[in-house]
């Protein structure tokens, strides 16, 4: 049966590498009316396709690069797409989103998702063109840098409209962050799916398409689309959404350090005394040259700068993005801006995770203050605070996994392991990823959703910005008025659990969709209302127009990736926090003294969540409501079930 549903392309493509085949198959309902798309649909895939047994950087590991019925549609901020695979950073659930052009294109292209397995014997990339895909010779791009290896494939296939998503050297050497560049500086940058590419040989993917995508009810769909719309330009929000399209991220320096949660000193404390001269309004006055938007986005929050002089001087380049700017910045007492730009690109160009890359060096800066690593083990490279030639030297190490930057290149849990001693205290991850630009002694919430995260350190499958932004109306809408008071204190760990509970249903389904989180997380304009008015119309997918179904079918995608997670051995023992920020009280700033209340949130989320507070396993009952039967059937075979 063909498949029914409009807003999707209707097709997907199997890539077996090792054979150099490529399959062209019709979507599947079942996937789109139980996982929407994106990181549901790449859920249920990974989980048959992947488990314990799969090695990350193996043939057998699988790459999904998904979109999901709001890619290319003109839904505002919609221009995106996403990768899952086994992270071979985290040895766990790997999930990389990025904006831009791409995911429209291979929608376009005929694709809704692309589903790859095996190992090149030689290195190719992925063409695909109305329908039709291309595994194409690419031993001449191999060892390139992410942006020549753009224009090159531009120049090839004669098409300076061809949208790509490429790797650089980083990933070709399976540095453990390697990225995934979109577009020459878009990145889906976490988890080292650039790296997984590597592995498989596989240089790119590039798309070009020119075929339709239908609305189930143009008429109604564009109603529903005005009205969604329309919210976004409601006063209340008209100050969060006026500082993102005047400053685009980087306005997050000066707001998150007002409230102390800024990493600075490799997470020592979290306010940065030099955070002006890394913040919006230098970077908008001097180097700001451009505006730019992901396709068919309203928000417009990305920039172009251009650095003109000095030894820094560069082409126009994207960026640079707030966790840039606090990785190689206040994280390494780094208060030179045009470095931190240059570190940024060289990042994109040789592709690898800025953060994750920016916060190695951090940790690597400490361990040579306290005294664990000297110029013996770094071959003569100082790494004082903030030496910026030692920073510019390491990116290039770590990229080529030479010297220092061999074991940097592993990320800063592994390298802990290898260094010894007390370095594993500076290791600032979860689960093996390096925390993002959030402190969570400075904000409860932040120190749950660290922990809870399917991938680690990070905020952005449930950060909550209702207490830092404050809108009482929406949290008393969301929460009920008797616990609004405490939901809006920062400070306080009470109603957390269930707040980002419901902050990961939801951003389950954001990822599902696939749209951005500006909107939904910051300012918090969209909810599961939004999908249900949408949806329906859209695809033809009656059920989703019911808020119950879209909320349920939220939590069946949450809990999905979680169950993956848990049959990789994962429970309560890591759902935890790097000692520092768990342990030491913030020492300085405006949250001085500050410290994530863990236990008590966490208990509180399991409670939500269904889940055993001892282990953190689901329970049997809760699985089962949801439609995960067989997961339900796989974690009890393994004991992996709440008892
Ligand atoms: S808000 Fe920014 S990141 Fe999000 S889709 Fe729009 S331009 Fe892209």
């Amino acid at each position: 049966m063909t498949f029914p549903y409009k807003g999707y392309a209707g097709k997907y493509l199997e890539v077996d590498l090792t054979k150099g085949k490529t399959i062209v198959k019709d979507m599947v309902k079942e996937w789109a009316r139980l996982y929407l798309g994106g990181t549901g649909i790449s859920s249920k895939i990974l989980w048959e396709r992947t488990g314990p047994e799969t090695e990350p950087l193996s043939p057998e590991n699988v790459l999904v690069v998904g979109t999901g019925p709001f890619t290319g549609v003109m839904f505002s901020p919609s221009g995106r797409m996403m990768f899952a695979s086994k992270s071979p950073l985290t040895g766990i659930w790997a999930e990389s989103h990025s904006g831009g052009f791409f995911g429209p294109e291979m929608k376009y292209a005929g694709f809704d998702l692309i589903v790859i397995s095996g190992r090149s014997p030689r290195p190719v990339y992925l063409f695909l063109r109305d329908g039709e895909a291309e595994l194409r010779d690419a031993q001449h791009l191999w060892g390139r840098e992410t942006d020549v290896t753009t224009r090159m494939i531009r120049e090839e296939l004669r098409d300076p409209s061809i949208e790509t998503a490429v790797i650089g050297p980083a990933g070709e050497r399976q540095v453990l962050y390697g990225s995934v560049i979109i577009d020459f500086y878009r990145a889906a940058g976490r988890t080292g799916l650039g790296a997984v590419m590597g592995s498989k040989n596989l240089k790119g993917i590039a798309a070009s398409g020119s075929l339709p995508l239908e609305a189930y009810d143009m008429e109604k769909y564009l109603e529903a689309n005005r009205q969604e719309m329309e919210k976004l330009r409601d006063p209340l929000w008209a100050e969060s959404l006026g500082s993102l399209r005047k400053y685009g991220t980087t306005d997050l320096v000066a707001i998150i350090n007002e409230i102390g949660r800024l990493p600075t000193k490799n997470h020592w404390t979290g306010f940065y005394e030099h955070a002006d001269d890394i913040g919006p309004e230098i970077i908008a006055e001097r180097y700001r040259i451009a505006q730019e938007a992901c396709h068919g986005c309203s928000i417009g929050c990305k920039y172009i700068y251009r650095v003109r002089d000095g030894r820094f001087a560069s082409a126009p380049a994207g960026g640079p993005e707030y966790e840039t700017l606090m990785a190689f910045g206040s994280n390494c007492l780094n208060n030179n801006i045009e470095s931190i730009m240059y570190l940024g690109k060289r990042c994109d160009q040789l592709g690898m995770d800025t953060i994750s890359c920016g916060k190695s060096i951090g940790f690597a800066m400490e361990l040579w203050e306290k005294g664990i690593l000297d110029a013996s083990m770094t071959g003569g490279l100082e790494l004082t605070w903030g030496n910026i030639d030692t920073m510019v030297e390491l990116v290039e190490q770590i990229a080529k996994r030479e010297g220092l930057g061999e074991v940097l290149s592993l990320g800063t849990r592994r390298a802990a392991e290898k260094f010894g001693g007390d370095a594993w205290r500076y290791a600032i991850h979860v689960k093996g990823l390096e925390a993002s630009g959030q402190d969570p002694r400075a904000h409860q919430s932040v120190g749950l959703t660290y922990a809870t995260n399917v991938r680690g350190a990070d905020h952005l499958r449930s950060l909550s910005s209702l207490e830092e932004l404050g809108y009482p109306e929406i949290v008393i809408e969301r929460f009920g008025k008797e616990k609004a008071d405490k939901i809006l204190d920062i400070m306080s760990p009470d109603y957390k659990g269930e707040l980002i509970w419901d902050m990961e249903n939801l951003y389950a389904l954001v990822d599902s969709a696939v749209i951005c989180k500006y909107g939904t997380m910051w300012p918090p304009v969209y909810y599961y209302e939004t999908f249900a008015n949408v949806l329906p119309h859209l695809t033809g997918m009656t059920e989703w127009g019911d808020v119950a179904y879209v909320r349920q079918a939220s939590r069946r995608i949450a809990h999905l990736r979680r169950a993956y997670n848990h049959r990789l051995g994962i429970t309560r023992k890591d759902e935890t926090l790097p000692h520092r920020l768990l342990k030491e009280a913030m020492p300085t700033g405006p949250a001085k003294g500050g410290l994530p209340d863990l236990d008590q949130m966490l208990d509180e989320y399991y409670d939500f969540r269904g889940c055993d507070k001892k282990t953190g396993f689901p329970k049997r009952e809760r699985l089962m409501e949801l439609g995960l039967d067989y997961v339900a059937e796989d974690l009890e075979a393994r004991g992996m079930i709440a008892k």
